[in-house]
């Protein structure tokens, strides 16, 4: 067989180079990544650097697989692992001029920095945000130990504050809990059926207490056709369950909350949609925060959040589980204005 079918056929970035380190083949990914190369050049007319100079030596010496770190500063920084391995049995000075003697793939590390990096802020700030209460916690406990051991109106008064502290923690685990569920189901299809219509009473049976103590009104608009959709119903409960949450949380004394279930018109030959939309009178959200809102932990306002029982993650939550059922979120919101916050599915019959 040809080795040419084998370098189209690999995924990475690929050439073939000459025992003189000449360009012979490359594939499409290596193109893409280095689009001035042409056949025939030598390796040092087009990328001075001579750790993979070295490698390239290395390789042809002795015939073992070498990996270098490339940095490319330009158009954008990246890094790019270079191996290079001898494909030839034959020492170099065997083979004739034209002959395939390495291989050099090149795979693009900045991907994996960049979640690598995800990983190590989202671990940074759930260890931050569980620190503070528990900082807290450790705090009163001194207090009640030390100053206020014969004080038990102070006694009492600190208990309930650290009572509110452990229910913070205890909210915090089970979203990164939730979170971390709804990650590690993103590729599984949903298998049942709901019907948002339901959905959304009984969401707002549920929330109604919540809505009375902090003088919020709730209303509900069920679609006119059937509002079904493929999904799972405790994850579409979860969503619309933090939206009208956070309306009533965010909303203020007297907010308006209304839960809208529409059929979306689509064009002729497409599947129809239905879409689930939680709208509020409140005070909104400046739009600089929009883009950002469904970052894990980002909030326009973290005390407040706070003081509110807001972990940050609640949106985050939602996105999963939104991309999940294959379906749109879409956030308007206007600071002074309210906010709607809807979420669109395919519809089944
Ligand atoms: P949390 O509510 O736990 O802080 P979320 O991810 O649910 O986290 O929401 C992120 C932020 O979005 C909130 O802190 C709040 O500032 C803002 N927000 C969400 N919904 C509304 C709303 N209906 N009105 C105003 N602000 C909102």
């Amino acid at each position: 067989m040809d080795w040419r079918v084998l370098l189209v056929a690999l995924p990475d970035a690929a050439v073939v180079l000459d025992a003189q380190s000449r360009i012979l083949e490359a594939n499409v990914p290596f193109i893409d990544l280095y689009p001035d190369v042409r056949a025939g050049q030598p390796v040092n007319q087009w990328l001075r650097n001579p750790d993979l100079f070295d490698a390239i030596e290395n390789a042809i010496g002795d015939g073992l697989p070498q990996v270098v770190v490339l940095l490319h500063r330009l158009p954008i920084e990246r890094r790019i692992a270079a191996r290079v391995v001898r494909l030839s049995e034959w020492s170099a000075g065997d083979l004739r001029r034209g002959e395939p003697c390495l291989l050099v793939t090149f795979r693009d590390l900045t991907e994996q920095d960049k979640l690598a990096q995800m990983r190590e802020d989202f671990i940074a700030n759930a260890s931050h945000e569980l620190r503070t209460p528990l900082a807290s916690l450790r705090g009163f406990i001194e207090t009640l130990q030390g100053p206020a051991r014969d004080d038990p109106v102070a006694q009492d008064r600190f208990l309930g504050v650290m009572a509110g502290q452990a229910e913070r923690m205890t909210r915090l685990i089970d979203d990164l809990l939730s979170l971390s569920r709804v990650e590690m189901r993103a590729h599984v299809m949903p298998r049942g059926t709901v019907d948002l219509n339901e959905v959304a009473e009984y969401v707002l049976e549920t929330l109604e207490p919540m809505a009375e103590s902090g003088g919020a009104h709730l209303s509900v608009e069920a679609s006119d056709g059937p509002a079904r959709i493929r999904g799972e119903r405790d994850e579409i409960v979860q969503v619309l369950t933090n939206f009208v949450n956070n309306a009533i949380t965010y909303g203020g004394r007297g907010v308006q909350v209304s839960v809208i279930v529409t059929r979306v018109e689509t064009p002729k030959g497409r599947v129809p949609r239905v879409r689930l939309a939680v709208k509020d009178n409140g005070p909104g959200i400046s739009k600089e925060h929009l883009p950002r809102l469904t970052e894990r932990f980002y909030r326009p306002s973290v005390a407040a959040s706070r003081s509110k029982g807001g972990t940050g993650l609640g949106l985050a939550i939602v996105k999963h589980i939104v991309a999940r059922h294959r379906g749109d979120l879409d956030i308007q919101s206007e600071f002074g204005k309210g906010s709607t916050f809807s979420v669109t599915f395919d519809a089944v019959a």
